[in-house]
């Protein structure tokens, strides 16, 4: 039925520990999202300010999703997930009741987190588009606004927006009891890149010859998501080579990162940041 279409429930299993790198941004999701849902009670009792909503900005691929996904698995709250361009495609009105429904439903299974992917479609800066599409923006942007100012009442329930153009969203989402923390996640430096890589070997044998330091070293501009396929593609490559082949060595990385391009340009980075 149109009323479930496009929403999922569950409890991630993803974990903190599947995220390489952006320890300072781990720390910093912790506490604002493992806090509010599992202490609220201490929280009011103490006056502290509630969050309700957290936009996460920042390149393509480089694990906006994946981060509110271990969040839920760490509060253990259901996870709703949204599109922004899924909304937008939608029949006249349908957009508003999914988004009305899913809040709806949150509040239902809370603790819950709501996961807002592609924000800045329907969160745009009002009046931008051309009249015809700027009037299903606007009114989706004010049923947004319209459910997150509710959730004062509701306990449990966080907003996690994701975008790659903060500088798009409306600043009607910014004000406080909104989105009130806004935070940048960085495409991985080497060092993160190393993590990045160790996460998506562990499932894998890897010979001895295999440096993902020095790996880590020759993927500059590389994202996580680009990182993952290349563990991946390595690992089709020993078996296009012996389809028994267990282990994965030096060269099959060697292979896929030949014939790989990072898709961020190093001004595309910057004018993220
Ligand atoms: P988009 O803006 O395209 O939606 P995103 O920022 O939400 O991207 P994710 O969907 O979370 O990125 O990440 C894409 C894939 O890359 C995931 O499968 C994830 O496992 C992997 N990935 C990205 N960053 C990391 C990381 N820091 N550690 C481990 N895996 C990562």
């Amino acid at each position: 039925p149109s009323i479930t279409r496009g929403v999922t429930v569950e409890i991630p299993k993803v974990s903190w520990d599947d995220i390489g790198g952006l320890n300072d941004l781990k720390t910093k999701l912790k506490q604002a999202v493992e806090w509010p849902l599992k202490y609220a009670d201490a929280l009011a009792r103490l006056g502290a300010p509630r969050i309700s909503g957290i936009l996460l900005h920042g390149p393509p691929g480089c694990s906006k999703t994946t981060l509110a996904k271990a969040a839920a698995h760490a509060a253990q709250a259901s996870f709703f997930s949204l599109s922004g361009a899924e909304l937008f495609s939608m029949y006249v009105g349908e957009g508003e009741a999914l988004l009305r429904n899913t809040f709806r439903r949150a509040r239902l299974v809370a603790p819950s987190i709501i996961f807002f992917d592609e924000a800045d479609v329907v969160a745009a800066k009002r009046g931008t588009g051309s009249s015809g599409s700027s009037t299903v923006g606007e009114r989706l942007l004010s049923t947004l606004l319209t459910e997150m100012d509710g959730l004062e009442e509701a306990k449990g329930i966080l907003v996690l927006a994701a975008t790659n153009r903060p500088y798009a969203i409306d600043a009607a989402l910014m004000r406080p009891g909104r989105f009130d923390q806004v935070l940048y996640v960085p495409p991985p430096d080497e060092e993160a890149r190393y993590e990045i890589l160790r996460v998506h070997t562990r499932g894998m044998t890897i010979d001895d010859d295999v440096d993902l330091r020095q790996i880590a070293q020759e993927t500059d501009r590389f994202t996580g998501a680009e990182l993952e396929g290349l563990c991946r593609e390595a690992g089709i490559v020993a078996l296009r080579e012996n389809i028994t082949a267990t282990i994965v060595h030096s060269r099959h990385f060697q292979t896929v990162k030949s014939s790989l391009k990072p898709a961020l340009t190093s001004q595309e980075i910057d004018s993220y940041a």
